[in-house]
């Protein structure tokens, strides 16, 4: 198969008028190798997944050959980087290739290679991306989706072959990165900025075309993208919160308007429930700790608010107020998502008040006793029920302390209020509560042993085990058990 056939590019972005980007081919490297090809994403795509693995597909995935139709480009964006405005930022190691239909759900998909070499947006860096943040990336935004939230995905990662320069010589890798787009709300920011109002209207109708088709029909179309955009964004805080995940960097350049979590760098899922939790060794505020997550997403809101205010009425004052109502929506659109999210993981209904304070009751007392977080849900959808069957699960080697008996008996009465089979619910729990997630020290420990042994039998292993969250297996016991003391990671970096 040709290349033509193998990548059916249909690009979109890249006919945009060229203030949005810069025309950019990817930098060769010395010598690609293959590490992984998602085969089930190269379907969804329709893209061949035997020919990405091919000598010819290896060398488009390492930048060092362009498919037919590819239209390459880094675009240009702004963003405020930990509460500081930086007027110019942009694609500076990221290379968009094109865009793909899927002939699955019919989306269009961004087809890009991140660590491809250096654009006009590089500034200091290099352009490129040691293998450990790609590797990270990898299980992260696959683990994220088998875990039902929506996410930018990984179709494959290669060598290079070269070395990159960091406080140390590592590896460099390459990831391509599929998303549903990578407009940040930096990219409106860039132009409204400028006050290049006809830039930032273009790119909204963009938007509205390719993700929100509805609000074309809307009074309002501007408004309506606002809005869609905010709720995109309570619901996908809301699952992060569900999972403990903590995203570590959440600048305005790195949301996206698809609503996916995009870019996976100081990141990680929180072993013991703590949500001052921070991880990223740059975010020594604690900006962007667990329990700010929300607050921290709606800010960003107010920016791209902010950034649309003169397509969103005639006047400023109209403007502002309409801004300022969907803004004002987003408080409850969250903790409505939270709660759902949160009441389902224990199989009530988040109307019920008494659920809502059943379930705060559980994370003041998972804080308290300083609990796994994931271990925790599963294990009460173990023991929703007693087990007649005997079938393995992480009961074996965690329990909740006694501390949580009187309030389980409460849950189990409370949930037996709502549902007459109580097996029923905990097949859903189990469905719902992963067993496995991708732990810190689990990314670490491959990490450590792709770069320094160059053997990425532990990358397959996490990333297959990642890929079925709920199905726990006793011989893999150790992958769902949280970090010994030695093995906990304190902070996760840029490795930018
Ligand atoms: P990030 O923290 O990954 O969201 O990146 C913030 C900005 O820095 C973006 O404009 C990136 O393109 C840019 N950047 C990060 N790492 C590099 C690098 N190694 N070379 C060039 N630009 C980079
Ligand atoms: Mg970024």
């Amino acid at each position: 198969m040709n290349a033509k056939s193998a990548l059916p590019f249909n690009n979109s972005f890249s006919q945009l008028p060229e203030q949005f980007f810069s025309h950019q081919r990817p930098s060769p490297v010395s010598s690609p190798g293959l590490i992984r090809i998602n085969t089930a994403l190269a379907q969804q795509l329709g893209i061949d997944a035997e020919w990405l693995a091919s000598e010819e597909g290896i060398d488009m995935l390492a930048g060092n050959a362009l498919p037919e139709h590819a239209s390459p480009i880094a675009t240009v964006y702004a963003g405020h980087q930990f509460g500081n405005w930086n007027p110019q930022l942009g694609d500076g190691r990221a290379i968009l290739l094109g865009e793909v239909c899927s002939p699955v759900n019919g989306l269009r998909y961004d087809i890009q290679l991140k660590g491809a070499g250096e654009t006009p947006y590089s500034r200091m860096g290099d352009g490129r991306s040691p293998l450990g943040p790609v590797l990270r990336e990898y299980i992260v935004s696959e683990a994220m989706t088998s875990l039902g939230i929506p996410s930018t995905r990984s179709l494959a990662a290669v060598t290079t072959g070269d070395n990159v320069v960091r406080d140390r010589l590592l590896p460099g890798g390459i990831l391509t990165r599929v998303a549903q787009s990578h407009i940040r709300i930096g990219s409106f920011q860039y132009f409204a900025a400028r006050q290049d109002t006809a830039s930032v209207q273009t790119l909204a109708d963009y938007v509205i075309n390719r993700h929100f088709p509805d609000a074309l029909h809307a009074d309002n179309s501007y408004q309506t993208l606002l809005e869609n955009v905010i709720s995109r964004q309570a619901q996908l805080i809301a699952l992060w919160q569900s999972v403990g995940f903590i995203h570590g960097v959440m600048n305005t350049d790195n949301m996206l308007l698809c609503g996916e979590t995009v870019d996976y760098g100081p990141c990680a899922f929180m072993d013991t429930f703590n949500p001052e939790t921070v991880f990223s060794s740059i975010d020594r505020g604690g900006r962007y700790a667990y329990a700010n997550q929300a607050a921290m997403a709606q800010w960003n809101l107010s920016w791209l608010a902010q950034s649309l205010l003169p397509l969103l009425a005639e006047n400023e004052k109209q403007a502002v107020e309409v801004a300022q109502n969907a803004l004002d929506g987003f408080a409850e659109l969250y903790q409505q998502a939270y709660e759902t999210a949160m009441c389902k993981k224990l199989g009530m209904s988040a109307e019920a008040p008494v659920n809502r304070m059943l379930k705060q009751n559980l994370l003041d007392l998972m804080s308290k006793e300083q609990c796994d977080f994931t271990l925790c849900f599963r294990f009460l959808a173990e023991n929703l029920v007693p087990d007649e069957t005997h079938s393995p699960g992480i009961s074996e080697f965690f329990q909740l302390p006694s501390a949580f008996n009187p309030w389980m008996e409460q849950w189990r009465r409370q949930v037996s209020k709502e549902s007459a089979n109580l097996s029923a619910v905990q097949a859903d729990l189990l469905a719902i509560n992963p067993a496995f997630i991708p732990r810190n020290h689990l990314v670490e420990e491959v990490i450590e042993s792709a770069t320094t042994h160059n053997d990425f039998s532990l990358f397959h292993a996490l990333v297959d085990l990642l890929e079925k969250p709920f199905d726990y297996h006793p011989e893999r016991r150790s992958y769902a058990q949280p970090p010994r003391p030695e093995q906990v990671v304190e902070n996760t970096f840029c490795g930018t």
